[in-house]
C-alpha cells in the first residue's frame, strides 16, 4: 500500500534556523571584499594595480553590504521563524484521512487538485497500476476524459462520472468517481448562506480530489447475455410461429380441399407447435431454477432410485433408436440433500443427448459412483456415449443458452439448445460441479459430481427403504 507523503519541504521545522549561520558567513565575507577593494585601490594609486580592478571590487563589495542589510532588516521585521502558513504549501496528508483512502472498497486516489497522487490504496494496484505518490496522475491513467474530469472537478468543485472501456491487456469497461474534496479549507465556508449564488461564491476551490474506480465488465456482459437471450429466444419462437401461419395461410387458400396436402400440413403444424411448447417449457424451467439457484436444496434424496427411474423413463427412446441403456450403480443407497424432479430434469436431458447425438454408438453408459473428496464423500455420476463425440472448440460454451453445435441436427431433435443451460444451473444449485469430456470419433461424458449428505440420514433413508 502506499502511504501518504513525509513533511513537505518549507513546512518542516529549523528551516530559518539554518538561515542565520549562513548570512553570517555572508557579512563576513562582506568585510574581506571591502578589504580586498580597499587594498586594490591602494594598489592603483601606487600604479601598481588597474584601477577600473579596484572600481569593480569595491562595486561588489558595496552591493553585498546593501544586500546584508536589507536581509538584516527583515530578520528584524520576523525575527521568529515561523512555519509557513497551510495555504502556502500543502500539509501532509492527514493519517485519518489516508486510512479512509486505504479502506474504500473500491480503487480510490487522493490526488492534489493539480492531479498529483498523494494517496492510492492497494486496490488501485491490482486493478489500475502501480501507482507512486507524488507522480501526476497522468502517470497512472492515461484516458483523457478523466484527467479533464479531475481538472475540471478541481476548478469548479462539482462531482462528475467519466465512463471509459480498455482493451489491452483486456476488454473491460470502467466507471471513473471524481469528487473534489476540502480537506483543509472546510473552516472558509460560509454555513449562513443566502442563495445557491452566494455560497458558491464563498465556497473556496477544493483543495484535493477523490478519485474511484468501479469495474462496470460483469454488469455489461450480464446485459449483453440478456439482451442475446431475448433476441435468441425471440429468435426460436418466431420461426415455428411463422411455419404455423405460412400452414394455416396454405390450408384456407390453395390446399382448401386438398385433403392429404392437408394431412401432411396438419402433421407438420403439430410438430413445430410441440417445439414451442417444449421451448416455453424450457424457458420456465431456466427461470424457475435461477430464481431460486441461491437457495441450495436440503430434502435427502437417494440418487441410485433417480438414476434407474430416468433410465426406465428413456428406455422406450433408447429402444426406437437401437440403443441400449447400461446402468452401473452401487446396491446401497447414496444420499445427497437435493430436489428430486430438479435431478430427474438434469439426467433425463443428459441421457436424452447421449441417445440424441450418440446414437451412432449404440450404447450409453451410466455410472453411478462414490469416491472420497476434501469435504467428505462425493458422489460421481457419468453418462457416456460412443457417438461422433464434440470437437474441443465447442466444449467451453455447450452449457450457454441456445449454443448448438450442429443447429440443424439438434433442430431434427427436437432440441431448443437449453438443455444443457439447465443442467448447468440444477449442478450449480445443488452446489455440485458438471464435467465434460471428449475425443472425438470416440464419443463424449459428461460427469457430475455431488456431495454426499451425511451417515445418519443415509441411514434413516436405507431404513425407510
Ligand atoms: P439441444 O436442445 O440442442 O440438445 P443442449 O443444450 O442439450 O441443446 O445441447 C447443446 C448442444 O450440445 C447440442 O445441440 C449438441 O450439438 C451438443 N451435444 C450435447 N450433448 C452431446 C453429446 N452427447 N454428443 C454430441 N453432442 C452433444
Amino acid at each position: 500500500m502506499t502511504t501518504p507523503t513525509e513533511d513537505e519541504p518549507g513546512t518542516r521545522p529549523g528551516t530559518a534556523g539554518r538561515a542565520a549561520p549562513a548570512k553570517a558567513w555572508f557579512a563576513r565575507a562582506m568585510v574581506w571584499l571591502w578589504l580586498a577593494g580597499l587594498l586594490t585601490l591602494a594598489g592603483a594609486a601606487a600604479d601598481r594595480a588597474h584601477p577600473l580592478v579596484a572600481m569593480g571590487v569595491l562595486l561588489c563589495a558595496v552591493l553585498g553590504t546593501l544586500c546584508v542589510r536589507r536581509d538584516d532588516r527583515q530578520v528584524v521585521q520576523a525575527p521568529a521563524p515561523e512555519p509557513e502558513p497551510p495555504q502556502a504549501s500543502r500539509p501532509p496528508v492527514e493519517a485519518p484521512v489516508a486510512a479512509l483512502v486505504a479502506a474504500l472498497p473500491e480503487p480510490a486516489l487522493l490526488l492534489s487538485p493539480d492531479g498529483e497522487i498523494l494517496v492510492a490504496n492497494e486496490r488501485v494496484g491490482l486493478a489500475i497500476g502501480a501507482a507512486r505518490v507524488g507522480d501526476p496522475l497522468s502517470f497512472l491513467v492515461r484516458v483523457p476524459e478523466v484527467l479533464a474530469a479531475v481538472r475540471a472537478a478541481a476548478q469548479d468543485g462539482f462531482p462528475r462520472r467519466v465512463e471509459f472501456a480498455e482493451r489491452v491487456p483486456l476488454d473491460r469497461w470502467l466507471e471513473a468517481h471524481v469528487v473534489p474534496l476540502h480537506l483543509y479549507s472546510a473552516k472558509g465556508r460560509d454555513s449562513g448562506v443566502r442563495g445557491a449564488a452566494d455560497a458558491a461564491a464563498r465556497i473556496p476551490a477544493p483543495d484535493a480530489v477523490l478519485l474511484t474506480f468501479r469495474d462496470l465488465t460483469q454488469q455489461r456482459r450480464v446485459e449483453q447475455m440478456r439482451a442475446d437471450f431475448v433476441a435468441n429466444a425471440s429468435h426460436e419462437l418466431r420461426t415455428p410461429l411463422a411455419s404455423l401461419s405460412g400452414f394455416i395461410e396454405t390450408l384456407l387458400g390453395p390446399a382448401r380441399n386438398d385433403a392429404p396436402a392437408r394431412e401432411r400440413f396438419l402433421t407438420i403444424m403439430g410438430a413445430q407447435a410441440r417445439r414451442m411448447s417444449r421451448l416455453i417449457d424450457d424457458l420456465l424451467s431456466l427461470s424457475r431454477i435461477e430464481l431460486n439457484a441461491h437457495v441450495r436444496p436440503d430434502t435427502p434424496v437417494d440418487l441410485g432410485g433417480i438414476l434407474s427411474h430416468v433410465c426406465d423413463t428413456l428406455t422406450p427412446l433408447a429402444n426406437d433408436r437401437g440403443v441400449v441403456i447400461e446402468l452401473t450403480r452401487e446396491t446401497r443407497p447414496l444420499v445427497i440433500r437435493g430436489d428430486r424432479d430438479e435431478l430427474i430434469r438434469l439426467f433425463e436431458n443428459l441421457v436424452e443427448n447421449a441417445l440424441k447425438y450418440g446414437v451412432t454408438g449404440k450404447r450409453v453408459a451410466v455410472d453411478l459412483a462414490c469416491e472420497a473428496g476434501p469435504a467428505g464423500p462425493v458422489a460421481v455420476i457419468s453418462i457416456r456415449d460412443f457417438g461422433p463425440g464434440i470437437a474441443p472448440e465447442h466444449l467451453p460454451r455447450l452449457t450457454e443458452r441456445f449454443y448448438r453445435v450442429d443447429v440443424a441436427a439438434s433442430r431434427d431433435h427436437g432440441g431448443t439448445g437449453l438443455g444443457l443451460a439447465i443442467v448447468k444451473h440444477i449442478v450449480a444449485r445443488h452446489r455440485g460441479r458438471l464435467g465434460v469430456e471428449s475425443t472425438p470419433g470416440e464419443g463424449a461424458k459428461f460427469t457430475v459430481r455431488l456431495d454426499v449428505f451425511d451417515e445418519a440420514a443415509k441411514n434413516q433413508i436405507s431404513a425407510k427403504a
